[in-house]
């Protein structure tokens, strides 16, 4: 007993800075980012039941990583404000569970202001002749752009989840620039009864991700649903985030 309470206190000694909530990172920005076992509670609160593989996180995955992210952001005009509060998960998961017949790398909670991203360099997909592994170590961060699109059709369009009944005149626009089908329901009910790459919402997260990589890296990607960005969608992600206004203070997109 005694030679246990000397190792306690030994270990103590050893980590003194160490705070209990190690795992949790608050950045300047307001935003917060939970990894390793904070990042598994955040995951499994928004996805219950999450039957993802636990596995290593990707070096690459890391709260700085997020802070870089964050700061190229706010330099292509993404506002400032839109991400005090934010929090972000980087789960050292496989994938978050199952949509349909593909492995969720992500989720967003609608009309919230959080999500997580799997961040393993790994994944697994369950094919018809077996289990395929991909080593994608930089998939988090085009999942981080995903997830972020996201959370900017709820904030800036009004595009809450699956519903873009309530979008603002701007997400109808939008939706009309980008050709979307007309005939197709917008309610959150019959858009999560699409295919994954008909619904609107996944539409615009891949279309924001698309438009933020290009911006930020200067490198081309493809949408997975929608086709190539559009030089009029690419103008509308400008507009909305008032680029061309971005060196007047105060000003940001509504
Ligand atoms: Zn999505």
């Amino acid at each position: 007993m005694r030679k246990l309470a000397i190792l306690l206190t030994a270990a103590l000694l050893l980590f003194p800075a160490l705070p209990a909530n190690a795992e949790v990172v608050r950045l300047d920005s307001g935003v917060t980012v939970y990894t390793e076992q904070d990042a598994l509670r955040l995951a499994r609160e928004m996805s219950p039941g999450c039957p993802a593989t636990e596995g290593e996180t990707s070096p690459e995955a890391t709260p700085e990583a997020v802070a870089a992210w964050v700061y190229d952001l706010t330099r292509v005009g993404v506002p400032e404000d839109f991400f005090a509060g934010l929090e972000v998960g980087l789960a050292p998961l496989e994938s978050l569970g199952k949509d349909g017949d593909g492995a969720v790398t992500g989720r967003a909670e609608a009309g919230g202001k959080r999500f997580v991203v799997a961040a393993c360099p790994v994944r697994r997909i369950e094919t018809p002749v077996g289990t395929l592994i991909l080593h994608a170590p930089g998939l988090w961060e085009n999942t981080f752009l995903h997830e972020l699109g996201h959370l900017v059709a709820d904030v800036f369009l009004g595009a809450r989840g699956y519903d873009w009944t309530g979008a603002s005149e701007k997400g109808r626009e939008y939706l009309k620039l980008r050709g979307y089908p007309g005939d197709k329901p917008l309610d959150a009910r019959g858009q999560a009864a699409l295919p994954w790459e008909e619904r609107a919402s996944e539409w615009f997260a891949e279309d924001f991700r698309v438009w933020a990589w290009e911006k930020v890296k200067g490198a081309l990607t493809e949408s997975r649903c929608a086709g190539p960005l559009m030089p009029v969608v690419r103008e509308f992600f400008d507009r909305l985030f008032g680029v061309d206004r971005a060196s007047e203070p105060g000003i940001q997109g509504d």
